[in-house]
């Protein structure tokens, strides 16, 4: 008897290279404490408020979650000045991701635009629905070229993503251009919709003059994505938000699982909402940790590239190899991520952590290069 083959797509697929986890490596490596700064989780934790929640509402867990997730897409809309029919709450981004391909691109036939190398959750789900995928390589100091990337954008293009700031480089670009890509693209391909990840725009030394989300109305061919995983510190309990052009957001909650979020997860993003205290100390702890890893790196002969997020990407002085810093690193009890799946093996990026955790990092990096 023969097993049913998987789709030549779904076979074809290279798997999501995960940072690497603290229980692994501390098995690996006998460490009784292991420091992960590979997936810009928030250094502090998460909130208090957010666990408390948690505990509090556990024992309601036999109960399904509420379909649409209303309370929590009001909270969402009263914070980021937004009508509430346009947020869209997903499992993650990653829901949120694979969905407006699936509602705005007919596999074998439609196609997305984005930079190379980029954040391979759009790659990969552009693979799972059959939906081409064309990629501009970015600039070599990691810059976007928006003229090339709509260079690529044709009558076939549904989404074109770009990520600001992005991963893994930390680049942000000036909000002018993006606009002005908003602009160009509803000329050129008015069925196309313009994706804006600001999963990390938070961090941005201005994010007010950086978003286009905290401009008032958003151009009506554009979407922007925020997530809870990064500067609300709830990446494991998986909570994506976007704010949608309405027509999209109405087929977005028409196309999504109804309970795709659970219960446990929307009562921990409530109560993090509400807790501008933790929010503003993850945001201060970031901005100084970022700058002290940097003036560390740089001081070792490090080039580290500028960074508007909660990570920095940087090289090693000449006759160094990234994959032996590394390992030694982890040997260390110190996680970081590697860029090879991204096509950049000689580069490496670090989460900005605590104190206690930089600190780690820094001793660390000093002696692989001593
Ligand atoms: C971390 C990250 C996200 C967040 O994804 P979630 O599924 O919400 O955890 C989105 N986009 C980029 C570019 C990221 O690096």
């Amino acid at each position: 008897m023969a097993t049913p083959a998987p789709l030549p797509a779904i076979q074809a697929l290279a798997p999501y290279t995960p940072g690497l986890s603290i229980a692994e490596i501390a098995a690996r490596y006998d460490l009784p404490q292991v420091i992960k700064l590979a997936s810009n989780e928030n250094p502090l934790g998460c909130s208090p408020l957010a666990t408390e929640a948690i505990s509090r509402c556990a024992a309601s867990a036999f109960r399904y979650p509420q379909g649409g997730n209303p309370r929590l897409a009001a909270a969402l809309a009263r914070k980021y000045h937004a009508p509430a029919d346009r947020i869209a709450i997903g499992n993650g981004s990653d829901e949120i991701i694979d969905l407006l391909i699936r509602i705005l691109a007919q596999p074998g036939e439609h196609n997305l635009v984005c930079f190379e190398p980029c954040f391979s959750i759009y790659p990969i789900q552009a693979q799972i629905n059959g939906v081409a995928c064309k990629r501009q390589p970015l600039e070599p100091d990691f810059s976007f070229d928006f003229q090339k990337l709509l260079a690529l954008v044709d009558t076939d293009t549904r989404l074109v993503f770009i990520t600001t700031p992005d991963n893994p480089s930390g680049y942000l670009p000036p909000l002018a251009s993006v606009r002005q890509l908003a602009d160009d693209l509803a000329r050129k391909a008015p069925r196309a919709l313009l994706v804006i990840d600001e999963a990390y725009m938070d961090f941005a030394p201005d994010e007010a003059a950086s978003s286009l989300l905290r401009q008032g109305r958003l151009p009506a061919n554009t979407a922007i994505l925020r997530t809870f995983s990064k500067s609300y510190g709830l990446a494991g309990l998986r909570i994506g938000f976007a704010v949608l052009p309405e027509r999209i957001a109405a087929a977005y909650w028409a196309a999504r699982l109804p309970f795709s979020l659970n219960l446990l997860a929307e009562e921990a993003a409530l109560a993090a909402l509400d807790d501008a205290c933790f929010h503003a100390l993850t945001l201060k702890t970031v901005t100084a940790g970022r700058q002290i890893l940097r003036e560390a790196l740089e001081s070792m002969g490090c080039a580290v590239y500028p960074s508007a997020a909660n990570f920095l990407m940087f090289s090693l002085p000449a006759g160094h190899a990234a994959s032996a810093c590394f390992e030694h690193l982890l040997r260390k009890g110190v996680i970081i991520r590697p860029l090879k799946s991204y096509g950049l093996p000689h580069l490496l990026r670090v989460s900005v952590g605590n104190k206690a955790e930089n600190k780690a990092f820094i001793a660390a990096m000093a002696d692989f290069l001593a």
